[in-house]
Protein backbone atom coordinates (compact mmCIF):
# COMPACT_ATOMS: atom_id res chain seq x y z
CA UNK A 1 0.00 0.00 0.00
CA UNK A 2 1.62 3.50 -0.94
CA UNK A 3 2.00 5.64 1.50
CA UNK A 4 -0.30 8.25 0.57
CA UNK A 5 -3.11 5.45 0.94
CA UNK A 6 -2.71 5.22 4.39
CA UNK A 7 -3.47 8.66 4.20
CA UNK A 8 -6.48 8.48 2.68
CA UNK A 9 -7.51 6.11 5.24
CA UNK A 10 -6.86 8.61 8.12
CA UNK A 11 -9.63 10.58 6.78
CA UNK A 12 -11.84 7.44 6.84
CA UNK A 13 -10.63 6.11 10.12
CA UNK A 14 -9.12 8.54 12.31
CA UNK A 15 -5.76 7.23 12.84
CA UNK A 16 -6.06 6.13 16.68
CA UNK A 17 -3.49 8.86 18.97
CA UNK A 18 -2.95 8.81 22.63
CA UNK A 19 -5.42 11.08 23.30
CA UNK A 20 -8.37 8.38 22.03
CA UNK A 21 -7.31 6.25 25.34
CA UNK A 22 -7.21 6.79 28.94
CA UNK A 23 -4.58 5.33 30.49
CA UNK A 24 -5.85 5.06 34.09
CA UNK A 25 -4.57 2.33 35.59
CA UNK A 26 -3.14 0.98 32.74
CA UNK A 27 0.87 0.30 31.68
CA UNK A 28 1.36 1.98 28.62
CA UNK A 29 4.19 0.14 26.64
CA UNK A 30 6.10 3.08 24.22
CA UNK A 31 8.35 2.25 21.37
CA UNK A 32 10.67 5.92 21.99
CA UNK A 33 13.57 7.01 19.88
CA UNK A 34 16.46 7.44 22.55
CA UNK A 35 18.99 6.59 20.31
CA UNK A 36 20.81 9.97 21.52
CA UNK A 37 24.50 11.01 21.15
CA UNK A 38 26.54 10.09 24.03
CA UNK A 39 30.02 11.74 24.83
CA UNK A 40 33.41 9.67 25.90
CA UNK A 41 32.42 10.40 29.21
CA UNK A 42 28.43 8.70 28.50
CA UNK A 43 26.70 11.65 28.98
CA UNK A 44 23.93 12.86 26.64
CA UNK A 45 25.09 15.76 24.34
CA UNK A 46 21.63 16.53 22.48
CA UNK A 47 18.79 15.53 24.26
CA UNK A 48 16.29 16.15 21.77
CA UNK A 49 15.34 12.98 20.89
CA UNK A 50 13.99 12.92 24.68
CA UNK A 51 12.50 16.14 25.12
CA UNK A 52 10.17 14.91 21.96
CA UNK A 53 9.20 11.71 23.71
CA UNK A 54 8.16 14.04 27.05
CA UNK A 55 4.36 15.09 25.94
CA UNK A 56 3.03 11.50 25.59
CA UNK A 57 4.99 10.15 28.35
CA UNK A 58 3.77 13.01 30.30
CA UNK A 59 -0.12 12.99 28.87
CA UNK A 60 0.14 8.94 29.83
CA UNK A 61 1.37 9.40 33.67
CA UNK A 62 -1.08 12.47 33.97
CA UNK A 63 -3.88 10.06 33.44
CA UNK A 64 -3.08 8.14 36.01
CA UNK A 65 -0.54 5.24 34.06
CA UNK A 66 2.65 3.98 33.88
CA UNK A 67 5.01 3.93 31.16
CA UNK A 68 7.56 1.24 30.15
CA UNK A 69 10.21 3.03 28.06
CA UNK A 70 11.59 0.73 24.85
CA UNK A 71 14.00 1.95 22.55
CA UNK A 72 17.85 1.35 21.12
CA UNK A 73 20.97 3.24 21.11
CA UNK A 74 23.34 2.63 18.43
CA UNK A 75 24.49 -0.35 17.21
CA UNK A 76 25.65 -3.22 19.37
CA UNK A 77 26.81 -6.17 18.65
CA UNK A 78 25.27 -8.12 21.15
CA UNK A 79 25.38 -6.96 24.65
CA UNK A 80 28.32 -4.14 24.96
CA UNK A 81 28.46 -1.60 28.30
CA UNK A 82 29.10 1.64 25.82
CA UNK A 83 25.28 0.67 24.07
CA UNK A 84 23.37 0.21 27.63
CA UNK A 85 20.59 2.60 28.13
CA UNK A 86 21.33 3.35 31.85
CA UNK A 87 23.64 5.82 31.21
CA UNK A 88 20.92 8.29 29.93
CA UNK A 89 18.56 7.44 32.96
CA UNK A 90 20.05 10.61 34.83
CA UNK A 91 19.07 12.62 31.58
CA UNK A 92 15.55 11.28 31.03
CA UNK A 93 15.17 12.27 34.88
CA UNK A 94 15.98 15.66 34.54
CA UNK A 95 14.01 16.17 31.07
CA UNK A 96 10.51 14.40 32.56
CA UNK A 97 11.24 15.59 36.88
CA UNK A 98 10.37 12.45 37.31
CA UNK A 99 12.45 8.98 38.74
CA UNK A 100 13.34 6.29 36.37
CA UNK A 101 13.71 2.61 37.19
CA UNK A 102 15.64 0.36 35.11
CA UNK A 103 15.20 -3.21 33.95
CA UNK A 104 18.97 -4.94 32.42
CA UNK A 105 16.90 -6.54 29.97
CA UNK A 106 14.81 -5.01 27.67
CA UNK A 107 12.51 -9.04 28.21
CA UNK A 108 12.48 -12.11 30.61
CA UNK A 109 11.68 -12.18 33.85
CA UNK A 110 13.43 -9.58 35.81
CA UNK A 111 11.67 -6.70 32.98
CA UNK A 112 8.37 -8.60 33.78
CA UNK A 113 8.59 -8.42 37.08
CA UNK A 114 9.16 -4.31 37.24
CA UNK A 115 6.93 -3.86 34.64
CA UNK A 116 3.95 -5.63 36.44
CA UNK A 117 4.86 -3.63 39.96
CA UNK A 118 4.97 -0.55 38.22
CA UNK A 119 2.66 2.61 40.11
CA UNK A 120 0.30 4.96 38.54
CA UNK A 121 2.66 7.59 37.41
CA UNK A 122 6.04 5.27 37.19
CA UNK A 123 8.13 4.49 34.42
CA UNK A 124 10.53 2.04 33.81
CA UNK A 125 13.39 1.95 31.47
CA UNK A 126 14.26 -1.27 29.60
CA UNK A 127 17.63 -2.05 28.24
CA UNK A 128 18.53 -1.40 24.72
CA UNK A 129 16.53 -3.30 22.24
CA UNK A 130 19.31 -4.26 19.82
CA UNK A 131 21.33 -6.35 22.65
CA UNK A 132 19.28 -8.89 21.03
CA UNK A 133 19.20 -9.99 17.19
CA UNK A 134 15.91 -10.92 17.26
CA UNK A 135 14.86 -6.93 17.86
CA UNK A 136 16.37 -6.63 13.97
CA UNK A 137 14.90 -9.24 12.65
CA UNK A 138 11.19 -8.34 13.95
CA UNK A 139 11.37 -11.78 15.90
CA UNK A 140 7.68 -12.77 16.27
CA UNK A 141 8.58 -14.68 19.77
CA UNK A 142 10.53 -11.72 20.87
CA UNK A 143 7.95 -8.98 19.91
CA UNK A 144 4.80 -11.17 22.24
CA UNK A 145 7.68 -11.03 24.94
CA UNK A 146 7.78 -7.64 24.65
CA UNK A 147 3.99 -7.20 24.27
CA UNK A 148 3.79 -8.87 28.00
CA UNK A 149 4.99 -5.49 29.46
CA UNK A 150 2.02 -3.22 28.89
CA UNK A 151 -1.50 -2.88 28.43
CA UNK A 152 -1.43 0.10 25.25
CA UNK A 153 1.46 -0.63 22.93
CA UNK A 154 1.98 2.99 21.55
CA UNK A 155 4.09 4.13 18.78
CA UNK A 156 6.25 7.62 19.01
CA UNK A 157 9.37 6.73 17.71
CA UNK A 158 9.63 8.10 13.56
CA UNK A 159 12.80 7.43 13.73
CA UNK A 160 12.72 4.08 13.43
CA UNK A 161 9.22 3.93 11.56
CA UNK A 162 10.92 2.50 8.00
CA UNK A 163 12.14 -0.66 9.73
CA UNK A 164 9.69 -3.71 10.49
CA UNK A 165 11.31 -4.59 13.81
CA UNK A 166 10.05 -6.47 16.34
CA UNK A 167 9.58 -3.19 18.99
CA UNK A 168 8.15 -0.68 15.80
CA UNK A 169 6.08 -3.03 13.52
CA UNK A 170 5.96 -6.52 14.86
CA UNK A 171 4.55 -5.93 18.43
CA UNK A 172 1.60 -3.61 17.27
CA UNK A 173 -0.31 -7.18 16.12
CA UNK A 174 -0.47 -8.27 19.85
CA UNK A 175 -2.44 -5.35 20.66
CA UNK A 176 -5.26 -5.61 17.92
CA UNK A 177 -7.73 -3.09 20.12
CA UNK A 178 -5.26 -1.20 21.91
CA UNK A 179 -2.51 0.35 19.55
CA UNK A 180 -1.73 4.30 19.26
CA UNK A 181 0.59 6.74 17.92
CA UNK A 182 2.05 9.57 21.02
CA UNK A 183 1.88 12.78 19.76
CA UNK A 184 5.26 13.03 18.45
CA UNK A 185 4.52 10.63 15.54
CA UNK A 186 1.06 11.97 15.07
CA UNK A 187 2.25 15.69 14.75
CA UNK A 188 5.38 14.04 11.77
CA UNK A 189 2.83 12.14 10.01
CA UNK A 190 0.35 15.24 10.10
CA UNK A 191 3.25 17.81 9.17
CA UNK A 192 4.21 15.18 5.85
CA UNK A 193 0.23 15.20 5.21
CA UNK A 194 0.33 18.47 4.87
CA UNK A 195 3.25 18.46 2.48
CA UNK A 196 2.42 16.17 0.22
CA UNK A 197 -1.65 15.58 0.60
CA UNK A 198 -3.13 18.83 2.31
CA UNK A 199 -1.34 21.57 0.95
CA UNK A 200 -1.57 24.96 0.87
CA UNK A 201 -0.73 25.78 -2.73
CA UNK A 202 1.75 26.74 -4.58
CA UNK A 203 4.34 24.07 -3.15
CA UNK A 204 7.90 24.60 -3.05
CA UNK A 205 10.71 21.29 -2.43
CA UNK A 206 14.02 22.05 -1.94
CA UNK A 207 15.88 19.47 -2.07
CA UNK A 208 20.08 19.95 -2.10
CA UNK A 209 22.84 17.66 -0.42
CA UNK A 210 25.54 15.74 -2.33
CA UNK A 211 24.13 13.47 -4.60
CA UNK A 212 20.76 13.17 -7.24
CA UNK A 213 21.66 9.06 -6.62
CA UNK A 214 19.74 9.44 -3.06
CA UNK A 215 17.24 11.70 -4.39
CA UNK A 216 15.94 9.88 -7.47
CA UNK A 217 12.67 8.72 -5.73
CA UNK A 218 11.94 11.69 -3.81
CA UNK A 219 12.47 13.91 -6.84
CA UNK A 220 10.12 11.42 -8.57
CA UNK A 221 7.47 11.36 -5.89
CA UNK A 222 7.58 14.99 -5.05
CA UNK A 223 7.11 16.03 -8.84
CA UNK A 224 3.76 15.09 -8.48
CA UNK A 225 2.93 17.36 -5.28
CA UNK A 226 4.58 20.71 -5.93
CA UNK A 227 4.49 23.75 -8.27
CA UNK A 228 8.26 24.45 -7.91
CA UNK A 229 11.34 22.27 -7.11
CA UNK A 230 14.46 24.16 -6.19
CA UNK A 231 17.63 21.62 -6.94
CA UNK A 232 20.85 23.01 -5.18
CA UNK A 233 24.24 21.33 -3.52
CA UNK A 234 26.22 18.68 -4.96
CA UNK A 235 23.11 17.80 -7.22
CA UNK A 236 22.98 20.77 -9.31
CA UNK A 237 26.19 19.72 -11.34
CA UNK A 238 24.77 16.25 -12.64
CA UNK A 239 22.06 18.40 -14.04
CA UNK A 240 24.33 20.99 -15.16
CA UNK A 241 26.80 19.01 -17.50
CA UNK A 242 24.22 16.82 -18.61
CA UNK A 243 22.71 20.43 -20.69
CA UNK A 244 26.01 20.91 -21.38
CA UNK A 245 27.67 23.67 -19.42
CA UNK A 246 31.15 23.16 -17.48
CA UNK A 247 31.63 22.73 -13.96
CA UNK A 248 35.24 22.60 -13.68
CA UNK A 249 36.19 20.05 -10.84
CA UNK A 250 32.74 19.69 -8.89
CA UNK A 251 31.15 16.66 -7.68
CA UNK A 252 29.10 14.76 -10.70
CA UNK A 253 27.21 11.83 -11.51
CA UNK A 254 28.21 11.30 -14.49
CA UNK A 255 25.72 7.89 -14.81
CA UNK A 256 23.22 9.88 -13.76
CA UNK A 257 23.09 12.83 -16.26
CA UNK A 258 20.65 10.48 -18.41
CA UNK A 259 18.06 10.24 -15.36
CA UNK A 260 18.78 14.21 -14.49
CA UNK A 261 17.77 15.59 -18.17
CA UNK A 262 14.52 12.89 -17.68
CA UNK A 263 13.67 14.64 -14.22
CA UNK A 264 13.80 17.61 -16.50
CA UNK A 265 11.50 16.81 -18.72
CA UNK A 266 8.69 15.18 -16.54
CA UNK A 267 8.94 18.47 -14.30
CA UNK A 268 7.90 20.12 -17.92
CA UNK A 269 4.98 18.23 -18.75
CA UNK A 270 3.81 18.24 -15.11
CA UNK A 271 4.23 22.22 -15.38
CA UNK A 272 6.65 21.61 -12.33
CA UNK A 273 9.19 24.37 -12.15
CA UNK A 274 12.70 23.67 -11.60
CA UNK A 275 14.76 26.44 -10.20
CA UNK A 276 19.20 25.34 -10.58
CA UNK A 277 21.56 27.26 -9.24
CA UNK A 278 22.75 30.00 -11.53
CA UNK A 279 25.91 30.92 -10.19
CA UNK A 280 27.81 29.20 -7.31
CA UNK A 281 31.14 30.22 -5.13
CA UNK A 282 33.59 27.93 -6.44
CA UNK A 283 37.19 26.88 -4.67
CA UNK A 284 40.51 25.77 -6.01
CA UNK A 285 40.31 23.23 -3.20
CA UNK A 286 38.16 21.58 -1.16
CA UNK A 287 38.74 23.69 2.12
CA UNK A 288 37.82 26.34 3.90
CA UNK A 289 40.95 28.41 3.42
CA UNK A 290 40.78 27.97 -0.54
CA UNK A 291 40.48 30.62 -2.54
CA UNK A 292 36.79 31.41 -4.28
CA UNK A 293 35.52 33.21 -6.96
CA UNK A 294 31.63 33.46 -7.99
CA UNK A 295 31.25 31.92 -11.28
CA UNK A 296 28.46 31.34 -13.79
CA UNK A 297 27.22 27.99 -12.91
CA UNK A 298 27.39 26.92 -16.78
CA UNK A 299 30.86 28.11 -17.01
CA UNK A 300 33.35 27.13 -13.96
CA UNK A 301 36.87 26.56 -14.91
CA UNK A 302 38.73 23.35 -14.53
CA UNK A 303 40.76 23.22 -11.09
CA UNK A 304 38.09 25.02 -9.44
CA UNK A 305 34.88 23.17 -7.99
CA UNK A 306 31.44 24.46 -6.93
CA UNK A 307 30.90 24.14 -3.46
CA UNK A 308 28.31 26.96 -2.50
CA UNK A 309 25.39 28.62 -4.09
CA UNK A 310 26.61 32.23 -5.21
CA UNK A 311 24.62 35.61 -4.92
CA UNK A 312 22.06 35.41 -7.85
CA UNK A 313 20.85 32.28 -7.16
CA UNK A 314 20.11 33.15 -3.47
CA UNK A 315 17.88 36.11 -4.79
CA UNK A 316 16.26 33.88 -6.96
CA UNK A 317 15.51 31.27 -4.53
CA UNK A 318 14.28 33.48 -2.24
CA UNK A 319 11.85 35.31 -4.20
CA UNK A 320 10.25 31.61 -5.32
CA UNK A 321 10.42 30.82 -0.95
CA UNK A 322 8.55 34.24 -0.73
CA UNK A 323 5.79 33.14 -2.83
CA UNK A 324 5.23 29.96 -1.79
CA UNK A 325 2.63 28.63 0.61
CA UNK A 326 3.89 25.42 1.57
CA UNK A 327 7.94 24.84 1.74
CA UNK A 328 9.37 21.15 2.05
CA UNK A 329 13.77 21.34 2.63
CA UNK A 330 15.71 18.75 2.85
CA UNK A 331 19.27 19.05 2.15
CA UNK A 332 21.79 21.69 2.18
CA UNK A 333 22.76 24.47 -0.49
CA UNK A 334 26.31 23.73 0.04
CA UNK A 335 29.11 22.55 2.09
CA UNK A 336 27.97 23.99 4.77
CA UNK A 337 30.00 22.55 7.51
CA UNK A 338 32.64 24.47 6.17
CA UNK A 339 32.04 28.38 7.37
CA UNK A 340 33.48 29.60 3.75
CA UNK A 341 30.40 27.52 1.88
CA UNK A 342 27.82 28.01 4.54
CA UNK A 343 26.24 30.99 3.18
CA UNK A 344 23.66 29.66 0.62
CA UNK A 345 22.31 27.44 3.41
CA UNK A 346 22.27 30.37 5.76
CA UNK A 347 20.36 32.04 3.17
CA UNK A 348 17.85 29.79 2.46
CA UNK A 349 17.05 29.35 6.04
CA UNK A 350 16.43 33.15 5.94
CA UNK A 351 14.34 33.08 3.64
CA UNK A 352 12.25 30.04 4.66
CA UNK A 353 12.18 31.42 7.92
CA UNK A 354 10.69 34.81 6.76
CA UNK A 355 8.32 32.73 4.73
CA UNK A 356 6.92 31.10 7.53
CA UNK A 357 7.16 34.12 9.55
CA UNK A 358 4.19 35.51 7.21
CA UNK A 359 2.44 32.00 7.09
CA UNK A 360 3.78 29.81 4.90
CA UNK A 361 3.63 26.22 6.37
CA UNK A 362 7.22 24.78 6.79
CA UNK A 363 8.48 21.40 7.14
CA UNK A 364 12.27 20.44 7.36
CA UNK A 365 13.59 16.85 7.30
CA UNK A 366 15.83 13.98 6.41
CA UNK A 367 19.55 13.79 7.51
CA UNK A 368 21.80 16.55 7.00
CA UNK A 369 19.11 19.45 6.64
CA UNK A 370 18.04 19.02 10.13
CA UNK A 371 21.77 19.20 11.21
CA UNK A 372 21.87 22.62 9.17
CA UNK A 373 18.77 24.29 10.71
CA UNK A 374 19.96 23.53 14.38
CA UNK A 375 23.82 24.83 13.57
CA UNK A 376 21.98 27.76 12.35
CA UNK A 377 19.55 28.32 15.01
CA UNK A 378 16.85 27.82 12.23
CA UNK A 379 14.73 25.21 14.08
CA UNK A 380 12.21 27.37 16.03
CA UNK A 381 11.68 29.47 12.70
CA UNK A 382 10.03 26.81 11.08
CA UNK A 383 7.03 25.41 11.07
CA UNK A 384 8.46 21.75 11.99
CA UNK A 385 11.70 19.90 12.09
CA UNK A 386 11.21 15.99 11.49
CA UNK A 387 13.08 13.97 13.86
CA UNK A 388 13.85 11.36 11.53
CA UNK A 389 16.20 11.17 8.34
CA UNK A 390 15.56 7.93 6.36
CA UNK A 391 12.04 7.64 7.54
CA UNK A 392 11.44 10.71 6.21
CA UNK A 393 12.87 10.40 3.06
CA UNK A 394 10.88 7.04 2.68
CA UNK A 395 7.72 8.72 3.48
CA UNK A 396 8.65 11.24 1.04
CA UNK A 397 9.93 8.60 -1.48
CA UNK A 398 5.90 8.00 -1.08
CA UNK A 399 6.82 4.39 0.55
CA UNK A 400 4.63 2.89 3.44
CA UNK A 401 6.06 3.18 6.97
CA UNK A 402 5.68 -0.36 8.38
CA UNK A 403 5.69 1.28 11.81
CA UNK A 404 2.65 3.47 11.01
CA UNK A 405 0.73 0.83 8.79
CA UNK A 406 1.18 -1.11 11.93
CA UNK A 407 -0.86 0.83 13.95
CA UNK A 408 -3.34 1.50 11.31
CA UNK A 409 -4.16 -2.04 10.55
P1 LIG B 1 22.86 14.66 1.83
O1 LIG B 1 23.19 13.74 2.96
O2 LIG B 1 22.66 13.98 0.53
O3 LIG B 1 21.74 15.61 2.20
O4 LIG B 1 24.16 15.52 1.59
C1 LIG B 1 24.65 16.44 2.51
C2 LIG B 1 26.08 16.76 2.20
O5 LIG B 1 26.16 17.35 0.94
C3 LIG B 1 26.68 17.74 3.18
O6 LIG B 1 27.65 17.08 3.93
C4 LIG B 1 27.29 18.80 2.28
O7 LIG B 1 28.61 19.15 2.66
C5 LIG B 1 27.33 18.12 0.93
N1 LIG B 1 27.32 19.10 -0.19
C6 LIG B 1 26.44 20.08 -0.38
N2 LIG B 1 26.78 20.79 -1.48
C7 LIG B 1 27.91 20.26 -1.99
C8 LIG B 1 28.73 20.56 -3.10
N3 LIG B 1 28.45 21.57 -3.91
N4 LIG B 1 29.81 19.76 -3.31
C9 LIG B 1 30.08 18.75 -2.48
N5 LIG B 1 29.32 18.41 -1.41
C10 LIG B 1 28.25 19.15 -1.17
Amino acid sequence: MQFMHLYLLFKFFKMKTINDFDFNNKRALIRVDFNVPLNANFEVTDATRINSAKPTIIKILEDGGSCVLMSHLGRPKGVQDEFSLKHIISKIESVLGVEVKFANDCVGKEAEEKAGALQPGEILLLENLRFHDKEKQGDVQFAEQLSKLGDIYVNDAFGTAHRAHASTTIVAKFFPQSKCFGHLLAKEIESIDKVLNNSEKPVLAVLGGAKVSSKITVIENILDKVEHLIIGGGMTFTFIKAQGGNIGDSICEDDKMDLALDILKQAESKGVKIHLPVDVIAADAFNNEANIQVCDVYHIPDGWQGLDAGPRSLANFDAVVNECRTILWNGPLGVFEMDTFSKGTISLGDSIANSTKNGAFSLVGGGDSVAAVKQFGFDNKVSYVSTGGGAMLESLEGKTLPGIAAILD
